[in-house]
């Protein structure tokens, strides 16, 4: 088993004397809170791991605080499988579709039929961007490197695996920088190929530092301190309710009719939220929220 200070937690690391930079990570019970609560069976639940993985790889590598969302919506087996990490730290996602369907497939395509990845940041405060990727590998590591190659011009490799109580990934990426072309050039070469020899095997039970030392050890390659990261969901109440506010006080006075209250259930979390007739009352003869 990886030490426990390496469960649901991510580390970066550097090369001495290159701009290479690498980031690992590894959830334990962030991955499995989210497995339970939607009862995913194993294939599906690994694959929701890798993509909550790659959102917390991704979400390092910004320069900024802010949201990242990988999302796939398909026609396969799963109609969409969706992951965000925000503020760094802060996990959430959920899968949709068939999973039983979804429980014989081997690969991407497998799963997702014909689908595209969509690639969100949203920085706080900031305009949101997406970038979209043709799923033209069979996993998500091959496409994401792909997004990194062709939208951020950053020669990028990526490794994740997951079984049922882990899931976790390296991330070694080139840097912009002031060396020469060919000295940049020899010392990528070197660490992706060091990258390509890790095994799911040494992923899944070896610590942060020994996948690390295993790697790279004549290659001065420092590790630092790891950040926690947890399962976090964003709703509340307030949320729900701007969110009815937003459908209208007909259908919601309509749905409070038929059902006796409107019951609102958090398909991230499961959380229930329920507004009595008087709280709708209440909800519709407020002035409008103050945006901050
Ligand atoms: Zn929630």
């Amino acid at each position: 088993m990886p030490a426990m200070n390496d469960h649901d937690s991510r580390q970066r690391f550097l090369f001495d004397g290159t701009d290479i930079r690498g980031e690992i990570t590894s959830l334990a019970t962030s991955y499995q809170t989210l497995v339970a609560q939607q009862q995913y069976p194993e294939p599906v639940a690994k694959l929701f791991g890798e993509f909550l993985v790659a959102a917390s790889l991704l979400s390092a590598t910004l320069k900024f605080s802010g949201i990242v969302t990988i999302q796939a919506m398909g026609n396969g087996p799963l109609s969409a499988i969706m992951a965000e990490c925000s503020q760094g730290t802060k996990l959430r996602g959920i899968v949709r579709g068939d999973f039983d369907a979804g429980s014989k497939a081997k690969c991407l395509q497998d799963f997702l039929g014909n689908a595209s990845l969509a690639i969100t940041i949203e920085p706080e405060g900031g305009e949101r961007y997406q970038g979209i990727v043709p799923m033209e590998s069979d996993n998500l590591s091959g496409c994401l490197e792909h997004y990194f190659n062709q939208s951020e011009q950053l020669p990028t490799q990526i490794k994740i695996s997951a079984d049922k109580q882990l899931a976790t990934g390296v991330l070694v990426q080139q840097m912009p920088n002031r060396d020469t072309a060919e000295k940049v050039a020899a010392d990528w070469a070197h660490i992706s190929a060091l990258m390509q020899t890790l095994q799911a095997e040494e992923q899944l039970s070896l610590s942060h530092a020994e996948q690390l030392y295993r790697l790279f050890h004549e290659d001065g390659v420092r590790l630092f301190e790891p950040e926690a990261l947890h399962f976090f969901c964003s709703c509340s109440r307030q949320r729900t309710e701007q969110a009815l506010i937003s459908l209208g006080s007909e259908e919601i006075y309509d749905i409070c009719k038929e059902q006796g209250s409107v019951q609102i259930t958090c398909e991230f979390c499961n959380e229930k939220y329920e507004f009595h007739k008087n709280h709708v009352d209440d909800m519709f003869s407020k002035p409008p929220p103050i945006i901050h």
